[in-house]
């Protein structure tokens, strides 16, 4: 298969070496774990433990509220301590008791079945999004796909949780992408891997070896290119396509995972074992024993970088992710979540302040490094000047923040942090003037529950009479429903099922496109075609229960 190229892109020192020598150990067991309520796109999830309860490793602590959103289990066996609406702290037992769901084979399982387990699991993608991956995984209903990116690029530095995993379960991450690909249907797999992972590429190329595959899997090496692992970038490079401006790979037929992902899909439906751990890399001057580790949620990063000989002296900073898109954490009491993929803890040396930012030179180095071909120094100005529509005319909202253009200013403008302020300015603007939007939204959904319960009790009425009618068929005819149009409550249940659809669609796209976003009135307008298909259905049995009884009458 050709390479084929994305625009830009930089060669920041890779530093990968740091962590990838050590062999893959688990974490040891924490003395009491904090479970955020939001580790994944979309609503919090809603806790259905108390305080004093006792779980085990894989107990559900947390269910999914609304469309996107995911399950949360405990992480570790023991007592709840405390319930609270961000997060829930469970202290340890010691036992690690874990309680699992049955085994599924992906081959011969129902989809529906596979789809259920995904979601029981509590999965959520491990790449950074944290998109709930049943959902992902639904995308056939929505969208043709016919090929599943594996994307193992990793192309930040410091980060190789992505190479140790493949390089100690590729056979793993390959069976949960042909899972992955039965559930969306898509007929070709291909591994998108940078060449400065040789181990990784050695272990995928004797896992392909030794595999029977019903899907086609091509493993793509590409040159290390910063940010090759962008969806975007990846998609171009493996398969010259290009996702459009706004768009999702699944609008050009692909669907993107990273290995993580997949190996929590294939160990939650072979093994039965929800999403309670993951592979972190801990890395940094300032710790003594880098490495990566397979870590139970919920793990204090503290303790987690201690364990990792961590030197308070040295610390300047912990940065959650890659020093190119990571965030800096403010507290190191902050736990390991589902998207948590890598831990540096930084030296001053290590990672120094920018320095202070001079005017702009009009150097152009910014533009031509941009892998979204955008015009950095002009979302810049006009980011500055808070001129958002000219900023949505640039496609602001194509950048993925990579921070490639930040990289090369020779004027050290902190260009991303501008863009990210500027995105999240717009954002709450949409979001007051959807404010109003909301109100009616949410005045409609209270309408459609009402006709809901209302349909709902009629057509109870409607069976109980029907059924009393088949016992004593003189008595009931004058309390017999208007004979309702069979025909037209039948095309009106359908439309309504078509509007579930369709919200949903409407609900996936937009929180894939902004997974850190809430999606409150898109949620409402989901309910509320919900509300409605429900209220048609019970029509429906209603006139049916009706139609029962005239006959029984007869
Ligand atoms: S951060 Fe945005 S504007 Fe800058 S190079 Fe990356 S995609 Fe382009
Ligand atoms: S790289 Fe910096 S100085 Fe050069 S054009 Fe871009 S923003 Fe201006």
């Amino acid at each position: 298969m050709p390479a084929y190229e994305f625009p830009g892109g930089i060669y920041p020192p890779e530093r990968k070496a740091r962590s990838n020598q050590s062999p893959l150990q688990a974490a040891p067991l924490p003395s009491q774990v904090t479970l955020p309520l939001k580790q994944h796109a979309g609503n919090p999830a809603t806790p259905c433990v108390v305080v004093g309860e006792n779980v085990n490793v894989g107990s559900l602590i947390a269910q999914r509220n609304g469309m996107i959103s995911a399950h949360l289990h405990a992480s570790i066996s023991g007592t709840v301590t405390h319930v609270d609406d961000t997060a829930i702290t469970i202290e340890a037992d010691g036992l690690d008791r874990w309680e699992t769901l049955p085994p599924l084979d992906w081959r011969t399982a129902a989809p529906a079945a596979l789809l259920e387990r995904l979601e029981s699991s509590g999965l959520a993608g491990l790449g950074g999004a944290g998109f709930p991956t049943h959902i992902k995984a639904k995308v056939a209903e929505h969208n043709v796909i016919d090929t599943l990116v594996i994307n193992a690029a990793e192309c930040e530095p410091y980060i190789t949780a992505d190479d140790l995993t493949l390089r100690h379960y590729a056979a793993d991450v390959l069976e949960g992408a042909q899972l992955i690909a039965r559930l969306c249907g898509a007929q070709t797999i291909v591994i998108g891997i940078e060449d400065n992972k040789p181990e990784a590429i050695s272990a995928l190329t004797q896992a392909l070896s030794q595999m029977q595959h019903p899907a086609t899997i091509a493993l793509k090496v590409i040159e290390t290119r910063y940010p090759s692992g962008g969806e975007r970038q990846l998609i171009k490079k493996v398969l010259n396509r290009d996702v459009p401006s706004g768009g999702l790979p699944a609008d050009v037929g692909t669907l993107c995972h990273n290995p993580g992902t997949l190996l929590a899909a294939f160990h939650a439906v072979r093994d039965g074992k929800p999403l309670v751990e993951r592979i972190v890399t801990l890395t940094g001057d300032a710790i003594s024993r880098p490495g990566n580790v397979w870590v139970r949620l919920g793990t204090p990063v503290a303790s987690l970088l201690k364990g990792a000989g961590l030197d308070p002296h040295q610390l300047h900073q912990v940065i959650v992710g890659g020093p190119m898109m990571g965030t800096p954490l403010t507290t190191l009491d902050t736990p390991v979540t589902k998207t948590t993929n890598c831990l540096i803890a930084a030296t001053l040396a290590e990672l120094p302040p920018a320095p202070v930012e001079s005017p702009c030179i009009r150097c152009g180095a910014c533009e031509l490094v941009c892998p979204a071909q955008l015009l950095p120094q002009q979302l810049h100005w006009y980011a500055r000047a808070e001129s958002d529509s000219t900023l949505e005319t640039l496609n602001l909202f194509d950048c993925i923040e990579c921070g490639a253009c930040s990289f090369v200013c020779p004027s050290f403008i902190p260009l991303v942090e501008d863009y990210r302020s500027a995105k999240q300015r717009i954002r709450l603007k949409q979001i007051e003037s959807a404010k109003a939007e909301h109100a009616k939204h949410r005045f409609e959904f209270r309408q459609a529950r009402i006709a809901r319960e209302d349909a709902e009790k009629k057509a109870r009425r409607q069976a109980r009479l029907a059924h009393t009618q088949k016992s004593a068929p003189s008595s009931a005819g004058d309390d017999a429903a208007p004979e309702a149009d069979l025909r037209s409550l039948r095309i009106a249940q359908t439309a309504a099922k078509a509007a579930v659809k369709k919200a949903e669609k409407v609900l996936a796209r937009a929180a894939e496109q902004a997974p850190k976003q809430r999606f409150e009135d898109l949620e409402t307008q989901l309910a509320t075609a919900q509300e409605n298909l429900k209220a048609a259905e019970a029509r429906l049995a209603e006139a049916r229960a009706n139609a029962t009884q005239k006959d029984s009458t007869i």
